[in-house]
């Protein structure tokens, strides 16, 4: 019985026993050691750490006393101001109906996965969040394990060796390009192949592209392109534009799958009715995008780029192997050339090597295992966003375009990153 008196034995079978998700939980841990007066590295929540771009913060100025309840499916304008965006952007040609605006991505996820009744695949590692939505609805997950020697990318033969086993079962496969949690992407080449067994066997694919605007060549390219029919594109305000607090997420259908969307929107139109007003007004400006967001995102990309970077030079210095980020603000290493000394350590699987590091040196990161990974495997996410990103933009400002940044801005305005880097390095050493 807890508390209150209830007993916790009427909790439904399917969240029993769930816990926090991993990377809300190292958050409120890292807050919390903070708040007794410890040292922390925050690399665990993968929060953007730049502001949000100040026309989108006085649209949402300009708009605070919007009060009504907007339609279910968003706001009309917003609509539009998305397919507007994916035409811009990707090429491709949606009908403002096809948008979908919802109060975070994460949402539209889960409201995705109660409406379908099918498999969900996922790829490993994969975000913390994308099972427990099936577990707590109920669906099968499938995980397919990817390799890190192909940087954990799916392959279109392991897409493929899947679904020949049972071709005309229901699925939804994920796929998360610039990726979280390994920072990494797929060539057009790659995506194309992939299409085709999608195509074959019917799949609709979920692409989470909330990373896309953070590729670092700008050139985020969307799987749609290539299979627009059965793809659906999760995005929103969270990561390109420094507003995960704002909670708004956007995914866009092909007509072909309307009746997904209207299911969507009537299980929505029972539960969070629709998303806040003001944030949907404020929307409006950050996808119309021009010069000022060009400009921004240039900026953020420069900053993240060569702070990931110097991490991987860090990592692979400590005796590591693995590729550099394409983009966002992960990386994903893996430590197993260190077991041995781990080990002496007590050390044997990727939770007791982030509680040791957390411990012992203050940098706070997430195991490997959150991300779907075997339990000894030593992989760890690292989240590079624990700076000021409002100094880092107003800095990055003053040196020229064709010049990189250097060690040294990446000391004065990604300190507390770097130096997460400088206390690993003294542990491993130690
Ligand atoms: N997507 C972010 C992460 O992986 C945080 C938000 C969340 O998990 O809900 O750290």
């Amino acid at each position: 019985m807890n508390p209150n008196g209830v007993h916790e034995v009427h909790l439904n079978l399917n969240v029993r026993g769930l816990p926090l998700s991993a990377t809300l939980e190292i958050n409120e841990r890292s807050n919390r050691l903070l708040r007794e007066g410890r040292q922390v590295c925050k690399l665990g929540l993968g929060q953007s750490p730049f502001p949000v771009p100040q026309p989108v913060v006085e649209e949402l100025r300009a708009n605070a006393h919007q009060k009504d309840y907007l339609p279910v499916r968003g706001l009309r304008e917003l609509q539009g101001a998305v397919a507007d965006y994916y035409e811009r952007t990707q090429g491709l040609s949606y009908r403002p109906e096809n948008v979908l605006i919802g109060p975070g991505s994460k949402e539209l996820m889960f409201l995705l996965q109660l409406v379908y009744y099918g498999d969900l695949v996922i790829p490993t590692p994969s975000w913390v969040s994308y099972a427990p939505q099936a577990h707590i609805i109920g669906r099968h997950v499938h995980w397919v394990p990817t390799r890190e020697d192909n940087k954990w990318l799916l392959t279109p033969e392991e897409l493929e060796h899947l679904c020949e086993s049972d071709p005309t079962r229901p699925r939804i496969v994920i796929l998360n390009y610039p990726n979280n949690p390994t920072g990494y992407s797929y060539t057009d080449e790659q995506l194309r192949e992939l299409a085709e067994i999608a195509r074959k066997y019917h799949i609709i694919l979920l692409s989470d592209e909330i990373y896309g605007e953070l590729q670092y060549d700008g050139g985020h390219c969307s799987i749609a392109r290539y299979y627009p029919e059965g793809t659906i594109i999760s995005g929103g305000l969270s990561k390109w534009c420094g507003a995960g607090g704002w909670r708004l997420g956007t995914f866009v259908f092909p007509a072909e799958l309307d009746w997904l969307a209207e299911s969507m929107a009537s299980v929505a139109s029972e539960t969070f009715t629709a998303t806040s007003a003001p944030i949907q007004y404020a929307a409006v400006r950050a996808f119309a995008g021009g010069l000022r967001i060009e400009r921004y995102l240039w900026n953020s990309r420069r900053i993240l780029r060569e702070l990931g970077d110097h991490i991987h030079q860090r990592l692979t210095g400590m005796g590591l192997n693995l590729d550099r980020p394409d983009g966002g603000f992960y990386l994903f290493p893996d430590f197993s050339p260190l077991r041995g000394k781990l080990a002496e350590r007590g050390i044997g699987t990727s939770r007791e090597l982030c509680n040791h590091i957390l411990e012992e040196t203050g940098v706070a990161m997430l195991p490997g295992v959150a991300f779907g990974r075997p339990e000894e495997e030593l992989t760890l996410r690292l989240a590079y966003v624990d700076f000021d990103g409002a100094r880092a933009l107003a800095a990055v400002e003053q040196i020229a375009p064709d010049k990189p940044l250097g060690e040294e801005f990446l000391r004065r305005n990604c300190t507390k990153v770097v130096t997460a880097f400088d206390l690993l390095q003294d542990w491993i050493e130690g």
